[in-house]
């Protein structure tokens, strides 16, 4: 069995430099170090950094609730103290006291005097913890994919030290993107749920559309002419298809004619990403079974495992080397092996051993 690894798969650039930046922050300090939404779309990758200190928050609201569940936790833990107090106190009265009017009033006095302790305790503690929170440094990881301009603003106000790792990269769509924003319609390309595009349309003003499909493209191109501007600019998201990003781009160019709008295209797709999708392609068209290693989560592993589909006769997608079933591959001569971003070496690694095995 022959096997072809790509020599762009894994870590790019922006993964690499946001996963040991935050390693090395945790190094520094494994205390308050919080990154918005996961660091890559990897879960072992994830795992690690968690046990290593970093807590994953899915927005700054969830921050709070941290907080609030503290705060919860104390109390409960009080009034739990508090039961067993009262529980050992009314045992040792009702050693000493057999007469069951004296019980009562022991039980009564007692509960009184605990519930007034506990709720004293109970303030205290929530005082400390709060006093202690906000002279402590926090730190907010943000990942490669960036966050909305709003996020910024919210993690300074809640006094987040911002580690900023966002991909330069995506931080030149954000330029682009705001300096056009006032007098162009932008369409970016990708999907509209994917965190790095949530960041993107934050600087895109009131006037933008996102198409992920071509089926999305009439809509868009109605509410293009809708806005009366024009000047149409056309984005990207990093990970986007760059066949998909041509030809739709192209249909549009056609369909706008002679509509007086004048359209300016910048290919956001980032290198790196436009390597591999090309290495996976040519890979694919030379084996009989093409391996995607990626998080099924992962907007450009899933893109490379639609190109081995198209060009390969057989193509599967997997996430560590325990999903490789063995009968898929065991006609294969020829093997091909790509995976995405945020895929780390080892993985990689560990597929390739146990097919030569
Ligand atoms: S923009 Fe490119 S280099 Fe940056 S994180 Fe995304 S895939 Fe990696």
């Amino acid at each position: 069995m022959e096997i072809i690894v790509g020599k762009t798969a894994g870590f790019c650039y922006g993964v690499k430099r946001a996963v040991e930046g935050a390693e090395n922050e945790v190094k520094k300090n494994n205390k308050n170090t919080y990154c918005l939404g996961e660091i890559v779309h990897n879960k072992d990758v994830v795992k690690d950094l968690e046990n290593k200190g970093i807590e994953f928050i899915n927005d700054l609201d969830s921050y709070n609730n941290k907080i609030n569940t503290t705060k919860t936790t104390i109390i409960k833990e009080s009034e739990k103290d508090s039961e067993e107090e009262t529980k050992k106190e009314l045992e040792k009265g009702s050693e000493k006291e057999t007469k069951k009017e004296l019980e009562k009033d022991t039980e009564e006095e007692t509960k009184k005097e605990l519930k007034k302790d506990t709720k004293k305790e109970i303030e205290n503690k929530i005082k400390e913890e709060i006093k202690k929170e906000s002279q402590e440094e926090k730190k907010l990881i943000i990942r490669a994919h960036g966050i909305p301009k709003e996020t910024y603003e919210k993690a300074k106000e809640k006094n987040f030290k911002i580690i900023d790792y966002t991909c330069p990269n995506v931080l030149k769509i954000h330029k682009i993107a705001e300096e056009k924003k006032d007098n162009h319609y932008i369409i970016l390309f990708g999907n509209i749920n994917h965190p790095e595009n949530i960041g993107t349309i934050s600087y895109c003003g009131k006037n933008y559309s996102v198409i992920e499909e071509k089926e999305d493209i009439e809509k868009a191109l109605k509410k293009v002419e809708e806005s009366n501007l024009k000047k149409l600019l056309i984005i990207s998201q990093t990970t986007y298809s760059i066949e998909k990003f041509n030809e739709y781009s192209n249909l549009i160019q056609k369909k706008l004619e002679n509509k007086n709008i004048e359209i300016e295209i910048k290919n956001t797709i980032c290198k790196a990403t436009e390597i591999r999708q090309k290495e996976t392609e040519e890979i694919s068209k030379k084996v009989d079974l093409m391996i995607i290693i990626g998080g099924k989560n992962s907007s450009n592993t899933k893109k490379l495992y639609e190109i081995a589909q198209k060009h390969c006769g057989k193509a599967i997608l997997i996430e560590n080397k325990d999903q490789i079933d063995l009968k898929e591959i065991e006609n294969a001569k020829k093997i091909g092996i790509m995976a995405g971003a945020s895929t780390p070496e080892e993985k990689i690694k560990e597929v390739i051993h146990k097919l030569k095995k």
